[in-house]
């Protein structure tokens, strides 16, 4: 299979087509109105003709990192006053954007990458916006959820965005224990110094058999997605030392495809018992409690007794 990129499509003719352009701007952008655009999360062309327009529209953009903006802005030619609102400050910074919104401005809220408000500063603002009676309008593209969902082959009539797990480790597993019956496709976001941890810490709560996908540097130029079970996963991503840098999303198969009740069930009562006695003993009380199989639950509480370890 060839690696060649295709030649570029000539995108020039689009942006000077008076019709493309005027569709554009044809769209209400009303004054008075906060704008949530979203902004690319790895490639710089992932953004909008639409969010282009209303950047070039806004009175000001309010954004989590003014150089990161500033960057992305100068990259499009648009030079506009910046508003630092990030996660320190959002309540306050609020209170200026809807004074100067009162005072009929359009101010654009973005962030640093994607969606804002999604894992991301955005949402108080836009709450407090929305408070005092004012209009919020958002500018869809890019989010990091999205992008791994629709690229990752998992089937799913429905998800669950959980979003980054709790730094803490105990924190986290009782987070992942609440989550093994879940039939939804499950989407987190993990920073590459935890992603060896965390996924150790999920074949611990759903078990070996599991579908995961690892969605990594999405858009970027060493983008990967790869599907293995969680018991394959430390495997594949221990086999390359990149793979211990970059973003990650996460998703996992849902517990309704992925294993019956039972199976979750026994997996469920063999955590806790684990914790508290041996691997012989939590076999024989989890059949007791279950009526399964004990030959089948003492494998099982074998396998996780040492992810736990
Ligand atoms: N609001 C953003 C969105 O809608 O995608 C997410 C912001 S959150 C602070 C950043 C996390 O999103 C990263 O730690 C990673 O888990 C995920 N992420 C962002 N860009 C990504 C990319 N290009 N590839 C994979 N994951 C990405």
């Amino acid at each position: 299979m060839s690696q060649a990129t295709p030649p570029l499509q000539p995108i020039q003719p689009l942006l000077a087509n008076a019709a493309i352009m005027e569709a554009v701007s044809r769209q209400n952008y009303p004054a008075a109105t906060l704008y949530v655009v979203a902004t690319p999360i790895g490639n710089v062309c992932d953004i909008s003709l639409r969010a282009l327009h209303l950047l070039a529209l806004a009175d000001a953009v309010a954004c989590e990192d003014t150089r990161n903006t500033a960057q992305l802005m100068t990259r499009y030619g648009l030079h506009k006053p910046l508003i630092a609102a990030h996660q320190h400050n959002e309540r306050e910074v609020a209170d200026k954007i809807i004074a100067r919104l009162q005072a009929g401005e359009r101010i654009a809220l973005v962030s640093d990458a994607g969606t804002p408000g999604v894992s991301d500063p955005g949402a108080k603002i836009v709450d407090a916006v929305r408070q005092a009676g004012l209009q919020v309008s958002p500018l869809p593209g890019a989010s990091a959820a999205i992008s791994a969902l629709s690229a990752s082959g998992l089937i799913h009539d429905q998800f669950h965005f959980i979003g980054f797990l709790p730094a803490k480790a105990g924190q986290r597993d009782t987070l992942l224990q609440g989550l093994t019956s879940v039939a939804a496709t499950m989407i987190f976001y993990e920073a590459p110094h935890r992603i060896i941890d965390s996924t150790q810490a999920m074949l611990t709560a759903f078990g070996a058999e599991r579908p995961v996908v690892f969605a990594r540097e999405l858009t970027k130029l060493f983008e990967e997605i790869h599907r293995c079970t969680l018991g394959e996963a430390q495997a594949w991503l221990t086999a390359d030392s990149h793979r211990e840098k970059g973003e990650y999303v996460v998703l996992i198969q849902g517990a309704a495809s992925a294993a019956s009740d039972d199976q979750l069930e026994a997996r469920r009562i063999l955590s806790i018992l684990l914790n508290e006695c041996s691997v012989k003993q939590a076999a024989s009380l989890a059949a007791q409690i279950t009526g399964q199989k004990k030959n089948a639950l003492y494998e099982l509480a074998l396998a996780l007794k040492s992810a736990q370890e």
